[in-house]
């Protein structure tokens, strides 16, 4: 058999040759919606790589973007590894510190920047030791003083003689978010990124087809917005993407004039679309699935979009894992649960494992633990986009068996379906037993009004750790404490009604994921006497 390397650049091609007027609709910082085709994209991506080339970009030299879901992002996820350079995805919602850090560490030669940014880019530019250019992603006449990326490839020629890459080379550098200690750096290679791609479009998975509407509401800083791009462009779908703008009305907006059918973001940004589909009165229109993960989907969640005829579907992954690591989808096996049991089963699971990826559950001796779906244990994977060490670390981030540990505890039941209780840094231990935090937030995310609902373990002088629980609600709601007690009763054990329920604004880390962190510090005396 012939053997190629597995490349990037060859997706967008391949989108470029087989779909090429299939559209690809952008919004931008202040400017009207853009609207090409794969085609046009292919042409300026070879624009993007000339200019890179004369401004002595060479094989493996790093460049950061610090960016929104925009088209000009979207190519620069094609033509830098294009050329064999890597791209470094910044997340500019970390703190100024760890985004400086992470440029630093990727020892990044140009940083390439949305409009909106300057403020960010002005804060850290004194911080910044290797980057030599800045460059803005928008048209000249609104990038002022600086660069800017529409004049550099304006005279570009429009064909560029893509290099053959060796496929194990490395092409983005994505960095988790740093909630322990600082950022640490994943490199995915040009072959992890296509194998990544091929699996997501599985149709136990996301199955892709090209009369898909793909709309990501994942940032693409993070962890390339799920393999979205990548899985889009070889089904040949059209893609949207909505910049920054992930509130309610924004969306709809978007999903109502494009046509939308698929959509994928972490849970807060759906609890805001179903509230302003509920306020409005509003469609889903042609929306016909979305993807959910980076944390635990509330079960009321599930039943809104369902109630709206959408289907949902819940992931796991996670930076190391590029990200996904598991897919909830239907099999044959769950028509013994009826209708009702196997949707609950979708929901309420993390998902099944995808053909290239092992996924499995071990005990405190290190032996793998049963698949029951009720005896809980470490999570660990392994597989061809799995992380073997990350960015500059000495020593492999997995064992001599290949599997890494993926911080997650976790059940795997009969069908094969595996459901995260917890990680292993937030689980609460009261009086020796455990008490699933993720399980408690997502019943409180039921009861009406609440937006989003954190629960943490704080210490306690008799049973050394109790949950206590934060309850932000939507604008406009007002939530009685009473009531979510009387709520929580119904449907919890006794012993794991929180020992405080606080109505408060909850933290964020710069993924999105509740600060459990920031939750445990701010209220570690609280149940101290
Ligand atoms: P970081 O590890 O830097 O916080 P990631 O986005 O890589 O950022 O987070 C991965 C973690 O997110 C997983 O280990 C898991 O704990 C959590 N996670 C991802 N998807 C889900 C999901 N569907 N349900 C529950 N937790 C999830």
């Amino acid at each position: 058999m012939q053997h190629g390397d597995l490349a990037i650049i060859d997706m967008l091609k391949f989108a470029a040759t087989a779909h090429p007027r299939r559209e690809i609709v952008s919004r931008n910082v202040d400017e009207t919606l853009w609207r090409y085709d794969y085609a046009v994209c292919f042409a300026r991506c070879a624009k993007a790589a000339h200019a890179f080339a004369q401004l002595g970009i060479a094989p493996g030299d790093r460049l950061t973007s610090l960016a929104w879901n925009n088209h000009r992002h979207f190519e620069l996820f094609f033509a830098v590894p294009g050329i064999g350079a890597v791209l470094h995805t910044a997340n500019p919602r970390l703190p100024d510190g760890q985004l400086a850090y992470t440029i630093n560490e990727a020892g990044s030669r140009i940083l390439l920047a949305d409009l909106n940014m300057i403020p960010i880019i002005e804060r850290v530019k004194p911080l910044l030791n290797t980057v030599e250019r800045i460059i803005l992603l928008t048209p000249p006449d609104r990038a002022g003083q600086w660069e800017s990326y529409e004049a550099l490839i304006a005279d570009q020629p429009d064909v560029y003689p893509w290099p053959r890459i060796e496929e194990n080379k490395a092409a983005f550098l994505c960095f988790t978010s740093g909630t322990t200690g600082d950022p640490k750096g994943v490199l995915y290679s040009h072959r992890s990124v296509v194998l990544h791609a091929f699996a997501a479009g599985l149709t136990g998975a996301l199955g892709f087809s090209a009369f898909d509407v793909v709309l990501p509401c994942q940032s693409l800083y993070h962890a390339t917005a799920w393999g979205l791009p990548f899985c889009g462009a070889i089904n040949g779908t059209k893609f949207v993407l909505p910049c920054d703008r992930m509130d309610g009305a924004s969306l709809q907006e978007l999903i109502e004039s494009e046509g939308v059918t698929f959509t994928g973001g972490v849970p807060t940004i759906w609890t805001t679309y179903l509230d302003h589909l509920q306020r409005t009165g509003g469609s889903v229109h042609r929306l016909r699935r979305v993807i959910i993960g980076g944390s635990a989907v509330p079960r009321d969640m599930a039943i809104a979009f369902d109630k709206l005829g959408v289907e949902v579907q819940q992931i796991w992954g996670m930076t190391e894992t590029s990200p996904l690591g598991v897919v909830s989808a239907p099999t044959p096996d769950l028509d013994e649960l009826g209708v009702e049991g196997a949707k609950d089963q979708i929901w309420t699971r993390q998902g099944r494992m995808l053909f290239g990826i092992e996924i499995e559950i071990f005990g405190e001796d290190g032996q793998p633990l049963p698949h029951d779906g009720e005896v809980s244990g470490t999570l660990k994977v392994r597989g061809p986009w799995v992380v073997e060490r990350y960015y500059k670390h000495a020593e492999d981030a997995c064992d001599a068996d290949g599997w890494f540990d993926t911080g997650d505890i976790a059940t795997i039941d009969r069908f094969g379906f595996m459901r995260i209780t917890d990680r292993k840094k937030d689980v609460i231990k009261s009086g020796g037993e455990w008490i699933s935090s993720i399980d408690l937030e997502n019943i409180a995310a039921g009861f009406p009004g609440v937006k989003v609902a954190a629960v943490a373990g704080v210490y306690h002088p008799k049973w050394e750790e109790r949950p206590i629980m934060l309850i932000e609600a939507h604008d406009g709601a007002d939530i009685s404490v009473d009531a979510m007690r009387d709520w929580l009763s119904s449907r919890i054990a006794k012993w794991w009604m929180p020992d405080r329920i606080i109505c408060a604004p909850v933290p964020l880390t710069a993924t999105g994921k509740i600060d459990k962190k920031a939750i445990r510090t701010a209220y570690a005396g609280l149940l101290k006497d």
